[in-house]
C-alpha cells in the first residue's frame, strides 16, 4: 500500500497509522528544517522485495547527522536496528510494486534555539510511489539563477531538510522558465548538480562528473554509476566541470534515486547528443536498472525484505 493517507509509517520506535504520526510545531525540525534524511528504493526482484544499498543510505544518514551536529541519532540506532525497522515497515505495507522510502531524523526538541547538540531526535519513515522526478526520455535543463549552497554555508554533502529550500528555488525557477530541472553552479561557475540528482557527461567515450568537493550531495547512485563504468572499462574523471563542457558533451545524464538514470537532451537551449538515450547512457541505464531489480551481480547491493 503506497497511498500516503492510508499507510503505516515508522515513528521513533514503532509503526503507527499515518494519521497518528505527528511532529510538534515548536520542534527544531519544523522551526529550522533541522532534520536529515535519505530516500532509498525498495523494488520488486525475482526473490521478493529488496532495498537497494540500504547500508550506504544508513551511513549517509549518520554522516549527515554528524555534519549538522545532531548527536543523539548515532548512539540510538545501529544498522541492524535500522534494517529491522525497514523490514517491519515493508511488511506492514504489504509492498508489491517499486516504492521509495523516505527516512528522516528529525530534531523534535521544543524551542531549544538555534543549536543542535544533545537534543532529542526521532527517526521517521514513510513509503511512497517510485515516480521519477524528471523525464526519463530526455530532460531539458536550465542553468539556475541560484547558486548551490557551498560547503562553508550549508554543506551540500549533508542531506539536510532545511537546505532543500535551495533545491526548491532552483527547480521552481527552471519550471517557471519551461525547463524540467536546473543545473546548479557553484560560486565560481562550475557545474555542481541538479536540484535532486547528480550529473555526468560523456566526452570521447569517457565519463566526467563533478568531484565530491564540488558542493554536491555524494549520491549513492553516482557511486553506483562509477562502479558500473569501471566494470565496463569506461574511464571516469571526477573533477571540476565547466558549464561549457556540458554544452559540448557527447551525452549527459542525471542520476539519483528519484531521477533514476535520466538522459539530458538540452541545457540552456543547447542540444546535447543525437540519440536518446546516447549509447553509453543507455548502457549504464540498463545495467543500473538490472542492479536495482536483481541480477546476478546485484546481490552485494540488495537487502531482501520479503
Ligand atoms: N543530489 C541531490 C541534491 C539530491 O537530493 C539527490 C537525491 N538524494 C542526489 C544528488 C542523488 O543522490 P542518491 O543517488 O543518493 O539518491
Amino acid at each position: 500500500m503506497t497511498n500516503l493517507s492510508h499507510s503505516t509509517v515508522w515513528v521513533d520506535d514503532q509503526l503507527v497509522d499515518t494519521n497518528q504520526a505527528q511532529l510538534h510545531i515548536a520542534s527544531s525540525a519544523v522551526l529550522y528544517g533541522l532534520s536529515v534524511y535519505t530516500v532509498f528504493p525498495v523494488n520488486k526482484t525475482p526473490d521478493g522485495m529488496a532495498a537497494f544499498r540500504l547500508r550506504d543510505h544508513f551511513n549517509r544518514l549518520l554522516e549527515s547527522a554528524r555534519i549538522v551536529g545532531i548527536d543523539t541519532f548515532a548512539p540510538a540506532w545501529t544498522y541492524a536496528r535500522f534494517e529491522e525497522a525497514v523490514r517491519q515497515l515493508a511488511k506492514a505495507n504489504k509492498l508489491e510494486d517499486d516504492v521509495f522510502v523516505r527516512a528522516t531524523v528529525h530534531v523534535d526538541e521544543l524551542v531549544p534555539g538555534t543549536r543542535s547538540r544533545g537534543l532529542k531526535s526521532i527517526l521517521t519513515m514513510f513509503i511512497y510511489p517510485a515516480k521519477p522526478i524528471i523525464p526519463q526520455n530526455g530532460a531539458r535543463l536550465k542553468t539556475s539563477v541560484w547558486r548551490r549552497v557551498p560547503d562553508n554555508a550549508i554543506p551540500a554533502r549533508a542531506k539536510v531538510n532545511g537546505a532543500y529550500v535551495n533545491s526548491v528555488l532552483g527547480k521552481q525557477d527552471a519550471l517557471d522558465s519551461g525547463y524540467d530541472d536546473c543545473v546548479f553552479l557553484d560560486g565560481h561557475g562550475h557545474v555542481c548538480e541538479l536540484s535532486a540528482a547528480n550529473i555526468f557527461i560523456v566526452k570521447n567515450g569517457h565519463l566526467i562528473t563533478p568531484s565530491t568537493t564540488s558542493d554536491i550531495l555524494e549520491g549513492i547512485n553516482r557511486r553506483t554509476v562509477i562502479e558500473i563504468a569501471k566494470d565496463q572499462g569506461i574511464l571516469v574523471e571526477e573533477r571540476t566541470v565547466d558549464l561549457t563542457e556540458l554544452y559540448i558533451a557527447d551525452e549527459a545524464f542525471a542520476c539519483g534515486t528519484s531521477a533514476f538514470i535520466a538522459p539530458i537532451t538540452d541545457v540552456d537551449a543547447r542540444q546535447i547528443g543525437v540519440e536518446v538515450p546516447g549509447i553509453i547512457t543507455g548502457k549504464i541505464k540498463q545495467i543500473h536498472n538490472q542492479l536495482l531489480h536483481g541480477s546476478e551481480n546485484s546481490t552485494q547491493y540488495l537487502t531482501q525484505l520479503s
